[in-house]
Parts: C-alpha cells; structure tokens; sequence
C-alpha cells in the first residue's frame, strides 16, 4: 500500500457513535463538534489539528435501521444495502464498527476475513478473551485491528497527564475521576446486559483506559462496587479504587443518578493539587509554596475545633495557577489508524493495552461480585 493512500472506510451501524463518524468523515472536518440531528458540524478551532482528507475518505454508510440509511443518504452518504456487500466492495480498504458492543467481535471477523482493516468502537471487545480471539484473526490475515479509544485525546484528560507527567503539584499520590450524570442508562440496548449494556462497558473503558495509559506502575490491588439504583439488569454506575505499585491511589466513579455534581477530575501532589470542574474545563491549580506555617489557630468546625483541617486561606503560602492548556491534533486517532494501514507507523492504542483495559474490568466486576478488594497483575 502506498505511503500516502486515502484510506477508504465504510461504517457499519450509523446510530449516535456512527452517525457522528460519518458526518465528521464526509464533512472533512474529521472528530468535529458535531450536531447529530442537523448532521451540522463545526470543525474545532485548532491549528494542530490534521486534515482527515488527506488519509481518510468516507466509502459509506450501512445500518439495519432504514431510517438511519435515510438519515445518512439525506447528506449525500452512500449507503450500502447491507453489511455483506460493504464487505465485498473492493473500493472499501477498512471498516469502522460503531454497532452496540455484542455485534463487534462477529462484525470484527467478518472484516478481517474479507481483507478489510478495522477500526472499532469501545469497548473493542465483552471480554479479554473475545479481544485475543479477534487479533488473532487480525494476525493470521495480516489486517489491522484498532481499538477506538479516542479518549486519551480528550482535553480535559491531557491536562491531568501534563500535571501528573511533568511534576507540576509535585508526586502524585491520588487522583479522582468522576463521570457524574442525571439520567439513568439510556433506554437502549445500554440497559441490555446480552448487549454489552451497563456503565463498566461504556464509560469503564474510557477513564480505566486513561490512568493505565498514564500510570506506568502496575495496579496491584482494586475495589469495585458496581451501582443498580435505576437498572437491575446492568450496571448504572460503579465506583472503582485502584492501587498502585509505587503507592499511588486512584478513585474512579461513574453515575448516573447525580443531580449535583463534583468535580470532573481532582489531583492531588504533595507540593499542590488541581481540579477540573466540568467538561468546559473550569478549574485551577493550587501550588504549595512552603509548609513552614503549618501551624495555625484552631477553627470551629460544627459542634467541635480543628486546627489540621484548617483551611488555608488564598495565598497562604500557596499560588493559584491557570490550568495548563494546549493545542492537539483531534484527529490523531483517525490519522494513526489510517497510517497503520499503510504501513507507515505503529498503533498508538494497541491491543495489548485494550486488552489490559479489559482485564482490569473483568477484575471489577469480580470484586463487586465477590463483595472485597482482588489483586491484578
Ligand atoms: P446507537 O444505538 O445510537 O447506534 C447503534 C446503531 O447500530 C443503531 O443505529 C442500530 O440500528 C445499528 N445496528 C444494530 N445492529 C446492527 C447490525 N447488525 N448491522 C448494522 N447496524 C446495526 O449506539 P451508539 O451510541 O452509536 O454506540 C455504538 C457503539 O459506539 C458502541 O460500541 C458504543 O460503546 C460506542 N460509542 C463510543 C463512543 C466513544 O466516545 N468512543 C461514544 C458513544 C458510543
């Protein structure tokens, strides 16, 4: 395959995920801001961010659902009548899973089988094992197989990784992640544990991929206690505490029966800590500027005094900072998959790495089963 080929990519399943691949992709704006319902997209306001064009051209479109066919051929998609002749199409070089989460392993074989290259959504797999049995295939067919685990890209992620890489409150000693929502599971096949359903298997994959992708310890021990207050079949939230080999803690929590939230992501060092509101990225770093006044009168806290939990008061012995923030390629993943293709680099996300992601939660769902805390690695 030449080093500057276009690779053409059909998406099979065009729901919400799907959908906004295939109007980021036939746009050109590749991992736009996208309106789903408009199919409108406003590209995001980066230099750093390449030209999908120029590595990834969308074939079409297949989705079992007619209305969805529409909604994409409304655009001036093309779409296929079915998933067996997007496969057969020899124009098309991969394809993009974006089906719920129990289609992907038999979609997954069946490109590979028929020569294509797979690119496919979170989680890539139900199991670990699902996962090895694919790349596997991937092997013996000489394809790539790519989880999309696009949200080691995601902004607020990367700033936590600058703190935590570069020292900037210190050595991390914890890190809390929050995932809070208002609105149960949707009312579709994520409530379906046959499908995949439940929060572990949605936004599981995308905060335990994260603090293994920024960790490099291994997890020695996690506790996991799963939630059922608006599904009994499936998971609407978990909260999950990860231990690390050089000591170091992470608490990780996803819900969906939250009407007041806490902050995104809170880090703690020991010169400092910082915290992220929200997805608009509110949020600031506290710097420790010496611990000599460590001493202080005590305050009344309710009925009694304090002296160590005295809060300090702004610039004692602290400085407030902006969080850092930066310029990034949103299409890095899409680029990395198409050059994978073609030979020219290697995967940034890779199945080792996804698989690990999918051990980790396997070990999970065992700790909630078995009521106490596992040992992992
Ligand atoms: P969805 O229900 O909105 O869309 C799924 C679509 O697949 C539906 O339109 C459905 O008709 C179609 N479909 C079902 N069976 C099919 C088949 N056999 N062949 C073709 N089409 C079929 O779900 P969604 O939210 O788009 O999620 C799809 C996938 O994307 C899931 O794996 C999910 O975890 C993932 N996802 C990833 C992210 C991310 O940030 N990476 C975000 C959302 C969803």
């Amino acid at each position: 395959m030449s080093e500057n080929k276009v690779i053409r990519i059909g998406i099979v399943g065009c729901g919400g995920m799907g959908g906004g691949h295939a109007v980021a992709l036939h746009s050109g704006t590749g991992n736009a801001i996208w309106n789903v319902k408009t199919g409108t997209v406003d590209a995001f306001d980066s230099e750093m961010t390449s030209n999908v064009r120029e590595f990834l051209e969308l074939a079409g479109t297949f989705d079992i659902k007619e209305e969805r066919q529409e909604w994409a051929r409304s655009f001036g998609i093309h779409t296929y009548d079915s998933y067996e002749e997007m496969l057969a199409d020899p124009s098309v070089d991969a394809i993009l899973i974006a089906t719920p989460n129990h289609l992907h392993k038999e979609q997954a074989i069946a490109a590979l089988q028929a020569g294509k290259h797979v690119l496919c959504e979170k989680p890539v797999m139900l199991s670990a094992k699902d996962l090895r049995d694919v790349v596997a295939v991937a092997k013996e067919t000489g394809r790539v197989f790519y989880p999309r685990q696009n949200r080691e890209w995601d902004e607020d992620y990367l700033i936590i990784k600058k703190i935590y890489d570069e020292k900037l409150i210190g050595n991390v000693f914890n890190v809390k992640c929050r995932i809070m929502g208002s609105r149960g599971i949707p009312g579709d096949w994520r409530g379906i544990k046959a499908c995949g359903g439940g929060m572990m298997l949605d936004w599981g994959v995308h905060i335990i991929d994260r603090m293994l992708q920024m960790v490099p310890a291994k997890v020695t021990r996690l506790y996991c206690t799963m939630t059922h207050i608006t599904n009994d079949e499936c998971d609407d939230g978990f909260q999950l505490l990860l231990t690390f080999a050089d000591g170091m803690t992470c608490n990780l929590e996803v819900g969906t029966c939250h009407f007041v939230n806490e902050p995104l992501w809170c880090i703690y060092g020991d010169k400092g800590s910082a915290e992220i509101m929200n997805w608009k990225l509110d949020g600031r770093m506290v710097r420790l500027t010496s611990w000599e006044d460590k001493d202080v009168l005590p305050i009344v806290a309710g009925a009694g005094l304090t002296k160590t939990m005295a809060p300090r008061k702004a610039g004692e012995s602290t400085e407030e900072l902006p969080l850092p923030r930066f310029d990034y390629d949103r299409n890095a993943l899409y680029r990395n998959f198409a050059e994978t293709c073609r030979g020219t680099a290697a995967q940034i996300v890779t199945n080792e790495h996804a698989e690990r992601v999918l051990r980790l939660m396997e070990a999970a769902f065992e700790s909630d089963r078995l009521g106490e805390a596992v040992s992992f690695e």
